[in-house]
Parts: structure tokens; sequence; C-alpha cells
């Protein structure tokens, strides 16, 4: 009995790796910044079986975990990032892409804080606002 169980858990505990697996493979191979419910449904393609809960339970793991990066969008859908290095983004404020922005992450920025006010900052992000090369071109 005891064995049956401990096997059973070996089992979800498997599945559960599998399932974080497949979701971080999807989050790699989208590297426009997708929603949760855009890697849903890339994982959904290959494996049609996989809940849309289990997808977006696996995604928050992988960000607590810091394997995938979470872009969190004022206004808009969090989106995620297979580039889990702190870097930049930009964002169309008229399509609602999300694009990487070049340039050095400035890891001194606490430190230029004169002060905060009594707040501990533990870090920052930066989305520049804009409009992206498509939207600036002529239709
Ligand atoms: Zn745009
Ligand atoms: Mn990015």
């Amino acid at each position: 009995m005891a064995a049956s169980v401990s096997e059973a858990r070996a089992g979800a505990a498997t599945r559960n790796t599998i399932q974080r697996a497949l979701v971080l493979e999807a989050v790699q191979s989208l590297h426009d910044h997708p929603t949760s419910a855009d890697v849903y449904e890339v994982v959904r393609k290959k494996h049609p079986n996989i809940s849309r809960a289990t997808v977006y339970r696996n995604l928050g793991v992988l960000a607590s975990r810091g394997e995938v990066l979470r872009v969190e969008v004022p206004n808009g859908a969090d989106r995620y990032d297979y580039l889990n290095e702190p870097h930049y983004h930009a964002k169309c404020r008229v399509c609602g892409r999300i694009v990487d922005v070049d340039m050095p992450y400035v890891s001194d920025m606490a430190a230029r804080v004169t002060d905060a006010h009594g707040f501990t900052i533990e870090g920052h992000e930066i989305i520049f606002d804009g409009v992206c090369r498509e939207c600036q071109a002529p239709a």
C-alpha cells in the first residue's frame, strides 16, 4: 500500500516535471514576449490534453524560479520572456507589442535613489513607451 502511494507520488512528480518542461520549451520557442494565452496555444498544438490551468500554473512556477522572466505590463496582460536576464523593454502604444531594448542594465539604479521614503528597493524594471517600427510604417 505504502509503495503504491509513493509510486503515485513519483508519477505525479514526473508528470509535473514533464509539463513544466513543455511549458518552458514553448516559452523558449516564442521570441515575441507571449502572453500566457499565447503560450497555452503553442503547448496545446502539440499536447491537446494539457489544460489551460496547468500551463498557467507552470508559467507561474517557472517565473518564480527565474527560469523565465515575467514582464508585468501596465494596462496589459503579463508577458513571458525566454530571455531570463534583466533587460529592458519598450511597449508600442499603437499595437501593444513588447520589444527588447538594447542597453546595459543599470545595476546601480537603486544606489542613485536619494530618498526612498522608507521603502526597501529590491529591483527595477523599465518599459519605454513609443511606437514600433511596423506601426510607424505608412499603411
Ligand atoms: Zn506597434
Ligand atoms: Mn525581453
